[in-house]
Parts: C-alpha cells; structure tokens; sequence
C-alpha cells in the first residue's frame, strides 16, 4: 500500500481529537474563539444579517466568511443575492463553470444587488496551459479580461490557475508565470494570486505553490476523508506554518449515491453526514474557507449554522465510522496506482466525472466533461480487471465503476 494512503493511526487520532475525545464542542468552540473574529457582515449590503464568522484568510490577511458559495453549478441569481444578504462573504466561481454563464449570473446579481464589495471574489483561468515564456501575461491577461467583464467588475480578489494537474506543476516555477500574477496585482487587475487542485499530485502541488511564494491561496478537495493521507497532511502543515490562505472544497466526500444501501443505517441513528462532514472541517484549524456548492436555501441555513455549532463527540465518531466504512467505495483520486493498469483510461478522472453524476447530480456536466475525453481515454474493452482491481488499495471495485461511468456517461 502506497505512503500516501494507507492507514495512518496519527490521521485517525487528528480526525477524533477534533471533537470525539472532547466533550462536545469543547475543541471546536475554543478553535474558533482563537481563528474567528466576532461574527459580523461588511457594511453595504442591504438586510446583511451578520450570521457566518469571519477569518483572515492567510497571508492575504483579508477577513472572509469561513463558509464559501460554490457555483459551478446552474446559479441563480435570486440564490446569489439570498447567500450574500445572509451573510455569506466569500464566492468562488470560475470561467469554465456552466460554460461562462456561472460568471455572467454572478456579474448581474452582484452589480443588481450592489454588493460586488462585500464579497470576496475568486475566478479561475482554465486554459493557462500555453501561458509560458513570453506568452504568460497576454496568455492569462487575455483570459481574466474576459472574467472581469461577465463579471463586471474591475478586479477580482483572487485569480487562481483552474485545475492544475502535474503536468502543469512546473508553471509555479516559471518566472514568466510569477512576473505575470505580479503585474496584474500591481494594476489592480486581480489582488491576490491563487490555484486549485483535485489531481492526484495535490500534495506536491501544495509544496510547491507554499516553496514559491508568489501563490497566496490555493484550493483543493479536502474532507473527512483527507484525515489518513499523509503526504497531504505534511503538506497542509507546512502551508499552513507558511500562511498560506487554505481554502477547501468537495467536503462531502460521499459515496452515498452510488451505494445508498450502505450508508441508510446512519441516516436510521439521525446523523446528517452532510453537516458532520462540513463541521469537521471546520474543526479543522488550519483551513481557513469551506466552499460549498449549495444549491438550496436549507442547505444554505444548515451550512451558516454548521460554522457556528461544534463537532459532536457522536457526530464525530459517527463519521469516522462511515469513513472507514465506505472507505472502499469512494475514489482518492490517487491515480498513479491504478492508471498503469488502467491501458491508458485516466481512472482518478473518470471515477471524479461518475461522481458528478451520481453524488452531486451534474449530469449534463459529467457527460459533457466525459465525452470530451480522446477515445482511447474510454476504451475500457482491454483492460485486465483481475490485474486493475488489483492495483486499488482501497479495494474499489475499479472496472465495474468504469463501465458504470461509461455507460452512464458515454454517448450511447
Ligand atoms: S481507483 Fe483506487 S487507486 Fe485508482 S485513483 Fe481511485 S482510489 Fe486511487
């Protein structure tokens, strides 16, 4: 079993220790005291109800919610303008969501609402991959102009690189790369610089942007779950003792979609794994923003008050119990064990656009981003299953889920 993530006794305890060895909410409610100023919403928006803390977000040393909205979803504006007047002070959208339209519906409702202030606002370039040498600047520059104006405004908190991946590591070394963020903070075009990251070289990635520092923020999957990795928990110390801004996103990790039956004794003993799942991180002292894709007002409310209530010693050793038993239904995204007996299919990626589809309910999304991988990415008639279920530690059923993805995913 690889280092990275196998069984790990001191992730265990990290992950109890929050809140299970307390009594309730002890840990919690002296965590936050120490991180979170007094809850209270930037002045400007109309009926702001100062309901979610506040944080310094690193080395930015700019106060944001703990709690982010997501929207790489279908956004609606009416739903922008509820999170924001409810007090939610952190958005992270991106170019690529919804093909454009996320930034476009985020332009309008903060301009419509007068609230583009008050939040802090991250997007993200998704197509960087050429932005080397003497193109990097009008490369990216190109590419946030057009972010700026769906979503007018002038300046964006954070501009992040979408989605790096190990092949693109290297641009956090680029000096042209670095001259170009740094040219556009010093024309007030973006006032941060930040990436994130779900590939499997997350922990590489992390150390590198905290090595450079010219990165202030990055995001990146982390859940309850993250809490056995322990490549990535080094990696998330030493970010954190560098100050850079953490910020998480997926912190459901569920595996619930795929096997319901599994998991439907919790819901019996009343545990909400969504809340338990958010909560901790939260707990977590060193993360700094929880982005959430909420879709829905009630999630909306259970997350504000997720920021403000402790992990209960039960919640927490119910979740522990859920992870370690789905921990062989949910994909790590650890691809370099598997893919290489995988015959070519990017098995982390394939494994990420099922769960979009089954968890998170993005079908035409996952569709659209599986059938946009080249052919020989989805033919999975040659692998050897015997040798490919083999290679998971975790023990997933890999090629099953495979031809589940395709079927569900594919163009048929
Ligand atoms: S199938 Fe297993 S080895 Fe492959 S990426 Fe997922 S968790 Fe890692």
């Amino acid at each position: 079993m690889d280092g990275n993530h196998g069984g790990c006794d001191g992730g265990r305890r990290r992950f109890l220790g929050a809140a299970a060895a307390t009594t309730a909410g002890a840990a919690l409610a002296s965590t936050n005291s120490a991180r979170a100023d007094e809850p209270q919403a930037p002045a400007g928006a109309a009926n702001a109800k100062p309901a979610v803390p506040l944080v310094t977000l690193g080395r930015t040393g700019q106060k944001v919610t703990k709690l982010g909205m997501g929207t790489s979803w279908a956004v609606q504006p009416s739903f922008v303008q509820t999170a924001v007047f409810a007090g939610v002070r952190y958005i992270d959208t991106s170019e690529s969501y919804e093909n454009t339209v996320a930034e476009q519906v985020l332009g309008d409702a903060l301009e419509r609402s007068k609230t583009r202030k008050d939040v802090y606002l991250v997007t993200k370039n998704s197509q960087y991959r050429r932005a080397t040498g003497e193109r990097a600047l009008k490369v990216i520059e190109e590419r946030l102009d057009g972010s700026l104006a769906r979503l007018k405004t002038d300046y964006v908190d954070c501009y992040y690189l979408h989605g790096m991946s190990g092949r693109e590591m290297s641009l956090l070394k680029d000096p042209a790369v670095k001259s170009a963020f740094e040219d556009l903070k010093r024309r007030g075009k973006i006032k941060f610089s930040g990436l994130s990251c779900h590939d499997a070289k997350l922990p590489e990635i992390l150390d590198l942007a905290a090595e450079v520092g010219w990165v202030d923020q990055i995001m990146f999957k982390y859940n309850f779950r993250s809490v056995n990795h322990d490549a990535l928990q080094r990696a998330v110390d030493k970010a954190a003792k560098l100050n850079m801004g953490l910020v998480a996103m997926k912190t459901q990790g569920g595996a619930e979609a795929t096997y319901p039956d599994k998991v439907k004794e919790f819901v019996q003993k009343g545990f909400k794994r969504e809340v338990a799942a958010i909560k901790s991180v939260f707990t977590d002292e060193r993360m700094h923003v929880v982005v959430s894709e909420m879709t829905n007002r009630e999630q909306l409310r259970e997350n504000m008050s997720a920021t403000r209530e402790a992990l209960t010693a039960k919640e927490a050793r119910l979740l522990e119990e859920h992870r370690e038993r789905t921990a062989n239904l949910y994909c790590h995204g650890c691809g370099h064990l598997c893919e290489t007996s995988a015959k070519g299919v990017p098995v982390a990626t394939v494994l990420r656009y099922l769960r979009y589809y089954q968890a998170y309910g993005k079908r035409d999304q996952a569709r659209a981003l599986y059938q946009a991988l080249p052919a020989e990415s989805r033919a999975i008639v040659d692998i050897d299953a015997d040798v490919l279920d083999a290679a998971c530690p975790h023990g997933l059923p890999v090629t099953e889920l495979l031809r589940t993805a395709d079927k569900r995913l594919g163009l048929a």
